[in-house]
């Protein structure tokens, strides 16, 4: 049995996904690099996730199985394994069930209501048990997005209400990215997420179940990923319908800037980059290996733009696709890495056909070809129409690939435009959500690559060096659990 000291804060991070075991965005860094963070600042903090089948196979930290349950759904009851498994000084836990689990992909199911349901009131019917079999029982129940909402709801309207031992379990909710909300028909509210009609108003929401909404109400505290977009979603442009809820709620919401997991992301010792390197002098090594990786003319002067997102619309895709043709009349190279909607995919599978001296599209999810495009790109481009806080933009800078940002959401918080006369800023930025004034900006960046290198360069080591560690994030969360453990 682990032994744990009783004035030692115990935060459960519950999750959809984490680093290393399971991927698709942003949240995932968090969650694999934030616990251990707080660790080192004297946190017992533990994570939670689904056993997805896809990570059964790779090449991951050993998990062992622990024991196993059964879980009740309104009608359901189900098998829950956990298991468990150390990374980075961190106990991960994993609920398995093949039945929701053994998956294509990790979301996008016609049952995802269910399935993260049943992972919900799996973490709740496991906390005894872990208490009992590791000493762990949480003060701080820390949940992300939508898949997780019902952790909240489900602890606060029906579990504490027959078991005193979940009664002093604070909830912090944190959103991070409002535009996926878990919006199901009402109709499954008893029979899929076994709540009574009773609590309908809790989750009820523009004539369907809204579970982020009810995660809002429930929780103690609701967190965002940076100062902007928590500001942002009051607001219906930025809100996708919930802003009413927000605001409603403002008086316990908070924005925290996500940081990057530097060890991870460290050019000077990355193994998955040709050529480590400590200043921006060292990337020219990086950019004609992957010249020659692509097939591209390998040509050091030639500037390289990147992109590495999601292809969906509020990465600010349809801006590239309206002027990327502009561009690409220019001595530039485009590299760019990405899947998402097909539309897009098939728009730059296409253009990397029509200018093969210039352009290449890899269409697929692949973090180590990630590492080497950051280490070899010189600007990295992200015209986010919205961006709750964004890691991307943070990752290229540390690889010393300068930023060009849309000023929104994180993405406002994290970059400032270099000012010529100053020297002040760390990447390039425009405001409106303009395809013409992101290559406007494109343009000026350019000018500055070409014909001010010195300059370029003294930027790109500015980026490198600027600080986006989870140091100061992390105690901020630690100061708002703090703050909520003693609330009546
Ligand atoms: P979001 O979470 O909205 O997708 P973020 O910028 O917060 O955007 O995080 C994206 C993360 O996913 C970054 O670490 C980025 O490098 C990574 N990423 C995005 N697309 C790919 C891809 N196709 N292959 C590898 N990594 C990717």
């Amino acid at each position: 049995m682990a032994e744990t000291n009783s004035k030692t804060l115990k935060v459960l991070f519950v999750a959809s996904e984490a680093l290393p075991f399971a991927s698709t965005g942003g949240l995932a860094d968090v969650i694999g690099s934030l616990p251990p963070i707080l660790k080192r600042e004297g946190v017992d903090a533990r994570v939670i996730i689904p056993y997805y089948s896809m990570f059964k196979q790779k090449n991951l930290p050993e998990i062992s199985f622990m024991f196993d349950f059964r879980v009740q759904l309104a009608w359901r009851d189900q098998y829950c394994g956990i298991f468990t498994a150390e990374h980075n000084g961190v106990t991960f836990y994993f609920v398995d069930n093949d039945y929701y689990f053994k998956r294509m992909s990790l979301y996008g199911s016609y049952d995802d209501g269910e399935r993260y349901a049943f992972f919900s009131k799996a973490v709740l019917d496991v906390l005894p048990k872990l208490e009992n079999n590791e000493g762990f029982f949480p003060d701080i129940i820390h949940t992300n997005d939508w898949q997780t909402a019902l952790v909240g709801i489900y602890l606060k309207q029906v579990y504490r209400k027959v078991d005193f031992r979940y009664r002093p379990i604070r909830v912090v909710h944190s959103i991070h990215n409002i535009e996926y909300q878990g919006v199901f028909d009402h109709c499954i509210l008893g029979d899929v997420f076994d709540l009574d009609q009773e609590y309908a108003s809790i989750v009820d929401y523009n004539g369907a179940i809204n579970l982020t909404k009810g995660a809002v109400v429930c929780c103690d505290r609701l967190t965002t990923v940076s100062p902007t977009y928590a500001n942002q979603i009051k607001t219906p442009a930025y809100a996708s319908g919930l802003h009413y809820i927000i605001n409603q709620y403002a008086f316990k919401t908070v924005g925290i800037i996500n940081g990057i997991d530097q060890d991870y992301y460290d050019p000077s010792r990355d193994p998955d980059i040709v050529k480590t390197y400590k200043t921006v002098s060292g990337k020219a090594k990086n950019k004609a290996a992957l010249q020659e990786e692509l097939h591209l003319p390998v040509n050091p002067n030639t500037p390289m733009i990147s992109m590495i997102t999601r292809l969906t619309s509020h990465k600010g895709v349809d801006l590239v696709v309206a002027v990327i043709e502009e561009l690409l009349q220019e001595d530039v190279q485009f590299v760019l890495l990405g899947t998402g909607d097909v539309g897009f995919e098939a728009f730059f599978k296409r253009l990397a056909s029509n200018y093969p001296e210039k352009v290449r599209a890899m269409i697929k999810y692949d973090k180590a070809l990630s590492k080497k495009i950051y280490a070899a790109a010189d600007l990295f481009l992200m015209p986010s129409k919205s961006e709750p806080c964004g890691l991307a933009q943070m990752i290229a800078s540390r690889y010393g690939a300068i930023p060009l940002v849309r000023e929104t959401g994180g993405l406002y918080d994290t970059i400032r435009y270099y000012d010529e006369e100053t020297g002040e800023g760390n990447g390039f930025t425009f405001a409106n959500y303009n395809a013409h004034d992101m290559l406007f900006t494109v343009r000026k960046a350019l000018t500055l690559y070409r014909e001010q290198p010195e300059r370029w360069n003294a930027l790109a080591d500015v980026c490198m060096k600027k600080n986006f560690s989870w140091d100061i994030p992390a105690k901020e969360y630690l100061a708002l659990y703090e703050e909520i453990i003693n609330l009546d």
